[in-house]
């Protein structure tokens, strides 16, 4: 079995398809296992992007409060409005 000489396009396209597969897999291990981290701006360390606070140091990320997001997203509407009605 080691000398499979087939010429057979279909068994080399199911071969190039579980390659496929496995690498896709491979892929999704992989990606899986490194943690988004972010730089602490107070001691330098690479720490989970997720958390708030700075485990080594205490450091407090300022959090982007979601209002001023959508109040700038609301202005720009009410801006568009006014050119349209
Ligand atoms: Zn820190």
């Amino acid at each position: 079995m080691a000398k499979s000489l087939s010429k057979d396009p279909l068994v080399y396209f199911i071969k190039f398809l579980i390659y496929l597969k496995e690498k896709s897999e491979k892929n999704l291990k992989s990606s899986a296992l490194p943690v988004k981290t972010k730089e602490c701006p107070s001691c330098a360390m690479e720490i989970d992007s997720k958390s708030t606070t700075c485990p080594i140091c205490k450091y407090e990320f300022p959090k982007r409060a979601p209002w001023i997001t959508w109040m700038a997203i609301f202005l720009v509407i009410i801006w568009l409005l006014s050119y349209v009605l």
